[in-house]
């Protein structure tokens, strides 16, 4: 690319941004999407549906007044456009560095973690029962408390794990809200000793945040596969960059590379073995544009079809984060009290479960009287990310 082409789309890309910007601080009425892409016109058709839910007198769908949720994911998708409108610069992430920086800025953990993964998997066939359980309940909390790195929390400032997270779970369990831990272990094991010659167990994870975070759910994607509790592993992500840390295809190779090419022992070995994992389909990697709609996930049998087929192959779905948790539950202002299975609005392709730390003024499925209480503990306790579930639905 020439020079002097590149400081051109830069200028483009930023002009148009910076007309986003002015929109969104003055309540502009929300505008069709342009450029023409796969997503375009689902978009354009829910912008619509958004308009048809208003009154005459409420006028247009605007940055204020329409669904946090729909706005939000809109945001992000213009961000997107912008650049898709800008080439030579089309094809830049402008959250990359970012995600990078949280990947490099959480190495000791990362270390901690693949040495820890290494040793389990040389003993893995001498562990009993219970202590195989044991070890799928730390890489499960393990997996939970990464989702605290999120730089859409942070607004794109640090959101490393820069100690060993291992160490601090039995102090965390206090803020697992609900917890289904032991559903998982009871689904997964059947599946296991159910298993005959040749037959495939998939578990999903619709994945949430690149950097730290990908590295504890790889860590336990492997565990997985190395304790038969599954078969094949599928990964969900995002096609374009999305809610500034979330992972896309490039993300998972570059992480993949990077530690396959450390100089840490344990790294690097986990490394090499994903990228043979993936290589012999062992771990598949989809994805789907349906993740980067502003649509909750009651309309993906209506929306998306093709991924609600492929998602009643799984024998277990698991969901990371807030933003998968908002589209689950629809983001409505539920009683916290209301069951979770109410909240999916008829969303159930297989048994599911939520990994989630909170970040969003929404949960569900509580006991009476238990958000009362922790309003009255902690005011922030739906928004900070301190507190964490695992949340299941599914025939036991
Ligand atoms: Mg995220």
């Amino acid at each position: 690319m020439l020079l002097q082409e590149g400081v051109e789309a830069e200028k483009k890309a930023i002009s148009l941004l910076s007309k986003l910007r002015n929109e969104l601080q003055t309540d502009k009425p929300i505008v069709p999407l342009v450029e023409d892409c796969a997503d375009t016109d689902l978009w354009n058709q829910h912008l619509e549906y958004q308009r048809g839910l208003l009154n005459e007198s409420d006028g247009q769908p605007s940055w204020f007044r329409s669904p946090w949720l729909f706005v939000e994911c809109y945001m992000y998708r213009r961000l997107h456009e912008a650049i898709i409108q800008s080439p030579p610069i089309n094809g830049f992430d402008v959250f990359k560095e970012s995600k990078d920086q949280n990947f490099f800025e959480s190495q000791e953990s990362v270390m901690a973690l693949c040495t820890h993964l290494q040793e389990l998997i040389r003993t893995i066939e001498d562990l009993d029962e219970n202590q195989l359980k044991n070890e799928f309940f730390k890489l499960l909390q393990i997996s939970l408390w990464g989702n605290k790195c999120d730089l859409s929390l942070s607004g794109g400032g640090s959101s490393s794990q820069k100690t060993n997270i291992m160490n601090s779970l039995e102090d965390l369990k206090q803020f697992i809200l609900v917890n289904d831990m032991e559903h998982l272990w009871s689904l997964l094991s059947k599946c296991k000793k159910a298993r005959e010659n040749m037959s495939v167990d998939r578990v999903y994870i619709v994945l949430d945040n690149s950097g730290f975070e990908l590295v504890t759910d790889l860590v336990l994607a492997d565990f997985l596969l190395s304790s038969k509790l599954a078969t094949e592993i599928h990964f969900h992500g995002k096609m374009i960059p999305w809610f500034v840390s979330d992972t896309t295809i490039h993300d998972l190779n570059w992480v993949i590379k990077q530690m396959k090419f450390c100089n840490h022992k344990w790294m690097s070995k986990c490394g090499a073995n994903w990228e043979n994992y993936i290589k012999v389909g062992r771990w598949v990697y989809h994805d789907h544009i349906f993740w980067t709609l502003p649509h909750e996930y009651s309309a993906m049998p209506l929306v998306a079809p093709d991924l609600y087929a492929e998602l009643q192959k799984a024998c277990l779905i698991l969901f990371k984060g807030d933003l998968n948790y908002r589209k689950l539950t629809g983001d409505r202002k539920w009683d916290f009290t209301v069951p979770f299975h109410q909240a999916l609005c008829g969303f159930h392709p297989a048994p599911l479960c939520s990994i989630r730390t909170l970040k969003a003024e929404i949960q569900v499925g509580l006991q009476p009287g238990q958000g009362e209480q922790l309003t009255a503990l902690d005011p922030h306790w739906l928004t900070s990310g301190k507190y964490g579930v695992f949340q299941f639905d599914g025939p036991l």
